[in-house]
């Protein structure tokens, strides 16, 4: 049995302030949930107040982005180093909005990711087809090639650490999820890559969140598909009932 990762992508919102009394509400809301893990993605500088509120809580701290060097001369980057560091367990990495705006590529994607493994991280590796190429019939090949190409050179014991996040763009930030067997069967398209690179085993064992204008109203019915093991959340996991309510599915 695959446990459900629900995790939060808070993206460019909240202040330290803010990150706290999140924390104040939203943490006796979920405290008897034990059928999931929960992580929430806040910016880098309120990882220190995230982990803080978080504390001795069932929920876990990730960031939405890291470097793949350890430390250097390369200003504005954070490392996974030092998010462990800060008391973070997962991160974010190849979310559609750093591949869009920060150029971000599969190779990029797969040093980022080798990165976070390196500094005892689980990375939360983010696909997904745009709306021209599931318009022109290429959602398949353009997962496959992500891959292939972000994921494929991992080595088993490295691939056995990972989470994959289905995304597709057209879903993110516009109120328009994928249903849940379009959901379901880009997964099975990702799982049987996993089969094919890692086997059986690794296959079935793989995590596959989906991601993509997930509400309450929802998440229910994705989470019905056997193929679809949690759920990646940006706008709907601002607010404490909200994310909340989507947790406990
Ligand atoms: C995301 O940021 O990963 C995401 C899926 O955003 P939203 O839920 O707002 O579509």
């Amino acid at each position: 049995m695959r446990k459900p990762v629900m995790a939060g992508n808070w993206k460019m919102y909240k202040t330290a302030a803010e990150t706290t009394s999140f924390f104040e509400k939203f943490l006796p809301l979920v405290r008897d949930c034990s059928h999931c893990e929960i992580v929430i993605c806040p910016v880098f500088v309120n990882l220190p107040a995230a982990v803080e509120a978080a504390r001795g809580s069932n929920v876990r701290i990730g960031a939405q982005d890291l470097f793949w060097e350890t430390e250097g001369a390369y200003t504005g980057e954070v490392s996974g180093p030092m998010i462990a560091a800060a008391g973070g367990s997962h991160v974010i990495v190849g979310h559609s909005e750093r591949r869009q705006y920060f150029g971000e590529t599969d190779e990029s994607v797969l040093k980022k990711t080798r990165a976070a493994l390196n500094a005892g991280l689980t990375p939360i590796v983010c696909v997904g087809e745009t709306l021209e190429q599931r318009e022109s019939g290429r959602t398949a090949g353009v997962l496959a090639a992500q891959f292939d190409k972000g994921i494929g050179p991992l080595s088993p014991e490295e691939f056995g650490r990972i989470l994959i996040a289905y995304e597709p763009v057209w879903a993110i930030g516009t109120g328009r999820t994928a249903s849940p067997e379009i959901a379901a069967e880009a997964h099975r398209v990702l799982r049987e890559q996993a089969r094919a690179r890692f086997g059986e085993e690794a296959a079935e064992n793989l995590r596959i969140l989906y991601g993509g204008s997930v509400k309450p109203e929802n998440v229910k019915g994705l989470m019905a598909q056997p193929q679809i093991d949690g759920a990646l959340v940006g706008g709907a996991c601002l607010k404490p009932e909200s994310f909340a309510s989507i947790v406990n599915f």
